[in-house]
């Protein structure tokens, strides 16, 4: 749904699907780590709407959709740090540098992220450096990538009858490759939810199958997850690295390995 705001500032009251958001004042030099959810606004908490409403500056990525920064307040400060691998916009250091300096301007600072801020978020980095300079923090979760896909997509992640594990991998290799417990990670009964596994696609696969699980694994690859332009590819284990490159599916998708994808047969819903 989308997100109305009202034209005149001076009576300035942000909704979302006709729930009106109160303003309120917040503590200035204070910074809020706040989770965007996957980009559906409806999939805001409260709390996070209230204080996206409310703060003096919002430091945001490019995961956080347009409809959520539109619920800033008209004269609040907003500040993209855009992160995206393999082209960072703003180096972590800076964005730590940049947290602290509009703290200690007396401004109170949402800094606000795609999914849940301590989800391959970075959020713990950031809020070292606040601690570290004395800065006071608090965090607010939000719906990480992993939920909202599988949610939209039409399969849960767990289900007594296929999934007792679930896990959370980061696809996102660092220069020398990846430091994983393929062994583990190639079991039947669990899912396996890769983030920034795109680029990974092939090693994930050979990896995996030379781990020992099955080539015919469920596999889904869910791309703007929870948005009206979501897209889902299902596959296998075998041929979905192919399938990805030939539609061209490009990052922020989600890769889903597991036999509770196949319940998007009966279980989908989003279209
Ligand atoms: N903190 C975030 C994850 C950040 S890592 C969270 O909790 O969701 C960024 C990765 O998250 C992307 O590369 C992609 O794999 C995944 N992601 C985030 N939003 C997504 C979406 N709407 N649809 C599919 N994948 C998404």
């Amino acid at each position: 749904m989308p997100i109305h705001m009202e034209k005149n500032p001076n009576s300035y009251s942000p909704e979302i699907s006709g729930i009106s958001l109160s303003r309120e004042n917040l503590q200035p030099g204070k910074v809020w780590l706040v989770g965007a959810g996957p980009g559906d606004p409806e999939l805001l908490t409260l709390k996070a709407a209230r204080l996206i409403a409310s703060a003096d500056a919002i430091v945001y990525d490019h995961l956080v959709g347009e409809g959520i920064v539109a619920l800033a307040r008209p004269d609040a400060r907003l500040i993209y740090a855009g992160k995206q691998s393999s082209r960072h916009t703003l180096p972590q250091p800076e964005i730590n540098e940049l947290l602290l300096a509009l703290a200690r301007e007396n401004l109170s600072v949402v800094r606000l992220k795609g999914g849940d801020p301590f989800i391959f978020g970075r959020g713990g980095e950031e809020l070292e450096a606040l601690a570290a300079a004395g800065v006071p923090f608090e965090v607010t979760p939000g719906v990480t990538a992993a939920s909202g896909c599988a949610a939209y997509a039409g399969f849960p992640l767990t289900h007594r009858d296929h999934a007792q594990m679930l896990t959370f991998v980061t696809g996102h290799r660092k220069r020398d490759g990846f430091d994983l417990d393929w062994k583990a990670l190639a079991h039947s009964c669990q899912t396996l939810v890769f983030y920034m596994g795109v680029g990974a696609a092939e090693e994930i696969a050979r990896q995996l199958t030379a781990h020992g699980l099955s080539a015919d694994t469920a596999v889904a690859v869910v791309r703007h997850g929870t948005l009206p332009t979501q897209t889902a590819l299902f596959s296998t284990l075998s041929e979905f690295p192919a399938q990805l490159r030939a539609a061209n599916i490009e990052p922020p998708a989600l890769i889903v390995v597991g036999s509770v994808v196949r319940l998007h047969e009966r279980l989908q819903w989003f279209s």
